[in-house]
């Protein structure tokens, strides 16, 4: 058989399956391509070469697997997002395009001017780094790999810190010049991402799982960053007086009685934990409503809460974070014109 003919023959089997023709076709070639270790050019120029047994023999395992509908990101162990490629094992959610929304929303966030010191406690204006937009480029210095000045020891203190509020608390641990902390992490494809594109900002980040965090941990080292990771329920594991300039969610947002109506893909291997809403019978804004509750005091004033939500769902959370007490509550659609990013800032 030619390997032309082998990669139709691989598509026919997916497409059997179930599996939407277009979508056959392309991950048969991604299958063959992995299995055999071609190149996609390597494919094409060897079209009429042919294929023997036992390169039939590497690939089959991986086709009966695709044929059982395991997504193709388990088969393959990575997955892109946002330009990178991260490790996803069936512990974890698959990073998906729509979350790249979220990272957008952060990305063009202005950190507020509340974030640095109560009045009495600011250095000399000189000392001050200048006003950045969070997803604005570190300055030359750090970029070129020299030590940053260290901060002033007035910039992070908390002598100034009211008994129990949150105005003056201490911002992301005093390591960096910003914090921001994802919630419900998974692979860290966000948190992960984030700490790159921002290497001026200390980034933590919380998961239930452990195995999942397990997988986030390997992502934050295969990228060179460094999280700080912590495992527990929604904000629970931190530093109770930390507190952030953007805190980000893609909690699992699918309310259990939609299970039925989920891909076979979604269903029967990715983590429920990691999908649908925790409560039994919720309507999928629960964990919403939690972050409503709980969030907005562990943000500084002028904080950023920014969340992924399900279609259909943006309006609600809309209504959430105003009842909340946030500002400018902003819903982001994705490319499909769904509500997708729902954004809010602490006044
Ligand atoms: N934060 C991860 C992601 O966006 C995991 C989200 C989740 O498990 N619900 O992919």
């Amino acid at each position: 058989m030619t390997l032309s003919l082998f990669l139709a023959s691989a598509t026919q089997r997916l497409a059997d399956a179930g599996i939407p023709a277009a979508e056959a076709r392309t991950e048969a070639r991604i299958l063959v391509q992995h299995a055999l270790g071609l190149t996609r050019e390597q494919l094409i120029l060897r079209s009429d070469s042919p294929v023997d047994g036992g390169q039939g023999a590497l690939l089959e395992p991986l086709l009966i697997r695709r044929a059982n509908r395991e997504p193709l990101a388990y088969i393959l162990g990575e997955r892109g997002f946002y330009g990178l490629s991260f490790q996803v094992t069936p512990a974890v959610l698959i990073p998906r395009p729509e979350t790249e929304h979220l990272l957008e929303a952060v990305l063009a966030f202005s950190p507020p001017p509340a974030a640095l010191p109560p009045p009495a406690a600011l250095p000399p204006p000189a000392a001050l780094p200048p006003p950045a937009r969070l997803g604005s480029p570190p300055p030359p210095a750090s970029r070129r790999g020299a030590a940053s000045p260290p901060s002033p020891p007035s910039q992070r203190g908390t002598s100034d810190q009211p008994e129990g509020g949150t105005e003056w608390c201490e911002v992301g641990g005093g390591k960096k010049r910003g914090a921001l902390l994802d919630i419900g992490t998974g692979s860290g494809c966000i948190a992960v991402t984030l700490a790159k594109l921002l290497p001026e900002v200390q980034v933590w980040a919380t998961d239930i799982s452990e195995a999942a965090l397990d997988v986030a941990r390997e992502n934050a080292v295969r990228h060179g960053v460094s999280v700080e990771f912590r495992r527990g329920d929604l904000l629970a594991p931190l530093p109770p007086e930390l507190c952030f300039e953007v805190i980000v969610s893609n909690p699992p947002y699918i309310a259990p009685a939609e299970a039925p109506t989920l891909e076979p893909e979604v269903r029967d291997f990715e983590p429920h934990t990691a999908l649908f809403d925790p409560s039994l019978g919720g309507d999928g804004l629960t964990l919403y409503r939690r972050l409503a509750a709980e969030a907005p005091a562990r943000l500084v004033a002028g904080g950023l809460l920014a969340v992924e939500v399900g279609q259909g769902q943006a309006e609600a959370v809309a209504q959430l974070w105003r009842e909340a007490g946030l500002a400018e509550v902003a819903i982001t659609l994705d490319l499909a014109g769904i509500g997708r990013v729902v954004s809010g800032r602490k006044p």
